[in-house]
């Protein structure tokens, strides 16, 4: 398999902190306000080392075994470990005890079983809600209409922290498409705000979208091609 060599990833991880806050500046958002999560998803422990020795400190992957042996390898305290891909039942053991973060909640269940699960010697368990803003050609997230009552349910879960919303829009190359489904979630999360409670993250925006996703208030982008380069 080829991965881009360490020295690529550490130039990569510095060119997005210089187009994020390019980014920042051009849409009227305040300096620091989006967040790098380095998605390292497929990418081997020495691509994340590499990343961690620029300071990138918040990593996402989707493949739960794969996950837990880098977990398991790299015990640096300063690194998060968010999971970003889909969760099943199954799963959410393994979940709630291994990482800070889950970007992928949309049903009850999953966040009830997360929260039981989750050792009361943690600190809670960072959420957020995924939202469909795409439709029917989106495979999973809950629909807008229905998050503002799934907030209301997972607040009362004392082992889980709803930090915001989460949505992966269908993909399209055209930059004010690429901004509906993005615009879409900053109301809901702003609605939710006035509804029920304060939140202070908006996941929203990957390689191919991150400018649009910026545009509309992202506060943490979650970036894998363009900093590990293509999957196999
Ligand atoms: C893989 C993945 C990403 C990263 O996508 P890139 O296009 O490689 O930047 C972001 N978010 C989720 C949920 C993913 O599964």
């Amino acid at each position: 398999m080829l991965h881009a060599s360490q020295n690529t990833v550490t130039q990569n991880i510095k060119s997005l902190r210089e187009q994020i806050k390019a980014l920042e500046q051009k849409y009227d958002r305040k300096a620091g306000s989006v967040q790098l999560l380095a998605v390292s998803k497929t990418h081997p422990i020495e691509d994340i080392r590499a990343a961690f020795s620029v300071n990138q400190t918040h990593f996402g992957e989707n493949y739960l075994q794969d996950a837990l042996s880098k977990i398991n390898a790299i015990t640096e305290p300063a690194i998060e470990w968010h999971f970003i891909g889909p969760i099943q039942s199954n799963k959410t053991r393994q979940i709630a005890q291994n990482f800070h973060w889950a970007h992928t909640i949309d049903r009850l269940k999953i966040a009830r079983r997360l929260s039981e699960q989750r050792d009361p010697g943690l600190p809670p368990l960072n959420i957020c809600i995924q939202v469909n803003t795409s439709g029917e050609s989106a495979k999973s997230g809950i629909p807008p209409e229905k998050t503002l009552t799934l907030v209301k349910d997972i607040v009362q879960l004392p082992q889980l922290r709803l930090r915001g919303l989460m949505t992966i829009p269908a993909a399209t190359d055209n930059f004010e498409l690429q901004r509906k489904p993005f615009h879409l979630l900053h109301e809901l999360k702003a609605e939710i705000e006035k509804q029920a409670i304060a939140l202070d993250t908006l996941s929203m925006g990957m390689s191919n979208d991150m400018e649009a996703a910026i545009a509309e208030g992202s506060t943490m982008v979650r970036i894998g091609t363009a900093i590990f380069g293509p999957r196999q």
